[in-house]
C-alpha cells in the first residue's frame, strides 16, 4: 500500500510539471506574439432595431500561432493579464481597431473590450486618447466594453478612470450585463452609455421561456437610466423577433454575422452605404 501510495504522489506531481510546463511554454509563446505580429482583430456587426442597419461592431482578437493554430481569447487573454502582457496587447487592439474604423462610412462604431487588469493600468486613458488620435478617429465612434466583474468594488478609482475616459468622448458599455452581482447598483453608480445583455439571457442553454423576461427587465432598467440595451449571441431568427418584441435597441450574434476579417467588415459596411 506503501509503495502505491508513492507511486500516485510521483504520478501526481509528474502531471503538475506538465501543467506548469505548457503554461510557460504557453506564456514564452505569447510573450513573442506581438513582435511576430500574431494577433488579428476580427470584426462582429451589430444592427440597430430600429433602421435595421449595421451601426457598428464588435473587435475580437485572435492568435494565429504556426504550429497551435489559432488560440482563443478566452484561453490566453486571462494569462495575458496574469503576466502584465494585457496592457502592450490591449494597446495594440485599440490601435489597431481605431485605425480600421477610421476608414469606415459614416458614423459606425467599433467597440473594444477592457480586461480588468488593463482598466487598472494607469496607462490606459493616454493609450485611448493616443489611439484615438494616431487614426483621426472622431472619439465618438468608438467604444469601450468593461464587465461588470470590474466594478464590484465602486471604488473611487474605478469612478476616477471612467470618467476619465468618458472625457475623451467614447461611449462606454457594461459587457456581459446580468451575469455579475453588480449589476444594479453599478448602473446606479457609473455613467455607462450602453448595457450589453449577456447572451446566456439570449441563446445559451439557459436561454428558456423566463429569460426572455430578464431581456426585458435589463431594456426597461437601461430606459431609465437613459442607456441603450444591446442583446449579444442572437443566432436565430426567433430570437431576434423576442429580442425586438422586449424593447431592445440592437443586436449582435450569429444571425447578423459572425466575426470576420477587417475587408470584410468593411465591405459589408460600403455596401450597405451604397444602398
Ligand atoms: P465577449 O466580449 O462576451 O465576446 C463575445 C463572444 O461571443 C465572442 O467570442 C464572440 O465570437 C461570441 N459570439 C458572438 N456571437 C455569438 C453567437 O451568436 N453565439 C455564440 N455562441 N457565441 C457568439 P470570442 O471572440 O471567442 O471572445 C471571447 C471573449 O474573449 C470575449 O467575450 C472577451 O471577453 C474576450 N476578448 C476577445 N477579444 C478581446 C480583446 O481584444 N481584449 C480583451 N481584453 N478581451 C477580449
Ligand atoms: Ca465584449
Ligand atoms: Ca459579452
Ligand atoms: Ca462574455
Amino acid at each position: 500500500a506503501k509503495r502505491d501510495g508513492r507511486a500516485t504522489a510521483r504520478f501526481f506531481e509528474t502531471g503538475m510539471d506538465a501543467c506548469s510546463q505548457a503554461r510557460r511554454a504557453l506564456e514564452i509563446d505569447l510573450r513573442r506574439a506581438l513582435v511576430l505580429d500574431q494577433f488579428e482583430l476580427v470584426y462582429q456587426p451589430q444592427m440597430d432595431l430600429d433602421s435595421d442597419r449595421l451601426v457598428g461592431c464588435e473587435a475580437l482578437i485572435r492568435w494565429h500561432h504556426p504550429t497551435r493554430g489559432t488560440v482563443s481569447p478566452a484561453e490566453f487573454i486571462p494569462l495575458a493579464e496574469e503576466i502584465g502582457l494585457i496592457v502592450p496587447i490591449g494597446e495594440w487592439v485599440l490601435r489597431t481597431a481605431c485605425r480600421e474604423a477610421a476608414r469606415w462610412p459614416g458614423d459606425v462604431t467599433v467597440a473594444v473590450n477592457l480586461s480588468p487588469a488593463q482598466f487598472r493600468s494607469p496607462a490606459l486613458v493616454g493609450a485611448v486618447a493616443s489611439a484615438l488620435a494616431a487614426a483621426g478617429l472622431a472619439p465618438g465612434r468608438l467604444e469601450l466594453e468593461i464587465t461588470e466583474g470590474l466594478l464590484l468594488q465602486e471604488s473611487q478609482a474605478n469612478i476616477d478612470t471612467l470618467n476619465a475616459l468618458r472625457a475623451l468622448g467614447p461611449r462606454i458599455a457594461m459587457d456581459d450585463f446580468g451575469t455579475g452581482y453588480a449589476s444594479l447598483s453599478s448602473l446606479r453608480a457609473f455613467p455607462f452609455d450602453r448595457i450589453k445583455i449577456d447572451r446566456s439571457f439570449v441563446s445559451g442553454p439557459k436561454a428558456e421561456r423566463d429569460a426572455m423576461a430578464v431581456v426585458r427587465a435589463i431594456a426597461s432598467l437601461g430606459a431609465t437610466y437613459g442607456m441603450t440595451t444591446i442583446a449579444e449571441g442572437v443566432e436565430t431568427p426567433e430570437q431576434m423577433r423576442d429580442i425586438r418584441s422586449e424593447g431592445c435597441t440592437a443586436v449582435q450574434g450569429y444571425h447578423i454575422g459572425r466575426p470576420m476579417p477587417a475587408a470584410a467588415i468593411a465591405r459589408l459596411f460600403a455596401d450597405q452605404a451604397d444602398t
